[in-house]
């Protein structure tokens, strides 16, 4: 079978945590170059894996609270690029990268490709932001570092993306799993099927939550197959962790990072197996190491070997992040709780969106979702026993009853980037 590059990929968990020890060690090291782990982290050194246990967090206040350069390990001058997030409230985040940290960081990008069955003979078509955001630069070097035909169209503008798909016989994408939906519809008033009138074969999504039912329709829409692909700035962007073909977990590249599940009320790491908060440590970069950052992502590690032989852990499909959750009425909610009863009916969309408001000084929540079909719209019995069955299954799922509206297929408001599926209005006491 081949593999990218299959020395590190299947290192026996003895040999991959004695690697992990000695690129720690050297982390420490960098990292006590920065201002802020000066003050932490000078003289410490692990011998065991396990000891990282003794190390401090960081956490994205501590990134903000440093901006911009309280977390910088080197001399600006051997810096080449940074990407931040939007910031459109307070200071953003923002990680530094030398020419090292991109080469290694479009290699774990090229693995993760390869690893979903990506070749060099693809035409890959990345309907991504390009710029600050990582979803652009970070699958474009990747892409060309695997070696396939690269179109960095960028994101939106439908029409533009099928012609390209069509001009050039693109065989993989890469979008927001939200922007497939409307894509998709595009295809269909332009009178195409995707499946028939391109030659796409796979689809990489990523970079928001989405749950397993959603990916099933982005793969029968265009039929494809959909691969799950992880990552956030603060650990390079995509190409953190990654489906194989056999969709079972995403591997998490563990010559790259530290991985740990903790309880995010103690702190302290979960048992094999159990939900957490997903704590991650950078092994390989040198403008700005990263230690035992709180993601705020909840997930839990896969037991057992993939079949694909890697040895690198899977990590489960991202629930959600603690930051997330919304409280009404005293029951915690996360939006994918929704979502994964809104996509088991066919007759509604990928689209929707909840309203928390305030009525009567009681807190209420809206589920608006799109319906599937305009022919739907106007039999008034099937809109009641629709929306009955999906408030009813919504009910059993988070233990409050919500108000669901049925609205019309493309009345949701939408922009070009990550969905928006929570809007709060409740007036805080
Ligand atoms: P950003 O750094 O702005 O790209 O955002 C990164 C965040 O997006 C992560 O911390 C996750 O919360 C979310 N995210 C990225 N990829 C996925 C994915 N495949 N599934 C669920 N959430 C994701
Ligand atoms: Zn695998």
């Amino acid at each position: 079978m081949p593999y990218w590059e299959k020395d590190l990929e299947t290192l026996s968990r003895t040999d991959l945590e004695k690697l992990q020890v000695i690129r720690l060690n050297k982390t420490i090291e960098q990292a006590t170059q920065s201002p802020f782990y000066s003050k932490t982290l000078k003289g410490k050194q692990v011998r065991d894996i396990k000891e990282i246990q003794d190390l401090p967090f960081t956490t994205k206040q501590d990134l903000r609270d440093n901006f911009p350069y309280g977390f910088l390990s080197v001399n600006k001058k051997e810096v080449v690029r940074l990407h931040s997030s939007s910031g459109t409230t307070g200071n953003p985040t923002v990680v530094f990268h030398t020419q090292h940290d991109l080469n290694s960081w479009a290699n774990l990008m090229a693995r993760c490709l390869y690893a979903a069955g990506v070749r060099d003979t693809d035409v890959f078509q990345n309907m991504s932001g390009y710029g600050l955001f990582t979803g652009g630069l970070g699958f474009q070097y990747g892409i060309e570092r695997l070696g396939c035909l690269s179109i960095p169209a960028g994101a939106g503008n439908s029409l533009r993306q099928i012609k390209l798909m069509q001009d050039y016989g693109t065989t993989v994408g890469h979008a927001i799993p939200s922007y497939l939906k409307r894509l998709y519809d595009v295809f269909l008033e332009a009178g195409l099927d995707p499946k028939k009138d391109t030659d796409l074969h796979t689809l990489m999504i990523g970079a928001e939550p989405h749950t397993d039912e959603q990916r099933r329709r982005i793969e029968d829409m265009f039929g494809v197959k959909a691969y799950n692909s992880f990552g956030l700035s603060e650990m390079n962007g995509p190409g953190v962790a990654f489906e194989c073909v056999h969709q079972d977990g995403m591997h998490i590249w563990e010559d790259a990072y530290v991985v740990e599940i903790v309880n995010p009320e103690t702190l302290q790491p979960v048992p094999d197996g159990e939900y957490g908060e997903l704590v991650m440590t950078t092994l390989d970069r040198v403008a700005m190491p990263l230690i035992r950052y709180r993601t705020r992502d909840l997930t839990r590690f896969l037991p057992g070997q993939c079949k694909c032989g890697r040895t690198h852990r899977r990590l489960d499909r991202i629930t959600g992040r603690s930051d997330d959750m919304f409280i009404v009425k005293g029951c915690n909610i996360f939006p994918m709780q929704v979502e994964g009863i809104l996509m088991k009916f066919k007759e509604i969309s990928s689209d929707y969106l909840i309203t928390l408001d305030t009525k009567s000084d009681n807190d209420v929540m809206i589920v608006e979702v799109e319906l599937d079909s305009k022919e739907f719209v106007a039999d008034i019995n099937f809109l009641g026993n629709l929306t009955q069955k999906i408030t009813n299954e919504l009910r059993d799922e988070i233990l409050i009853k919500p108000v669901v509206k049925l609205v019309q297929p493309g009345s949701i408001p939408k922009g070009e980037g990550k969905a928006v599926r929570v809007v709060d209005k409740r007036v805080k006491s």
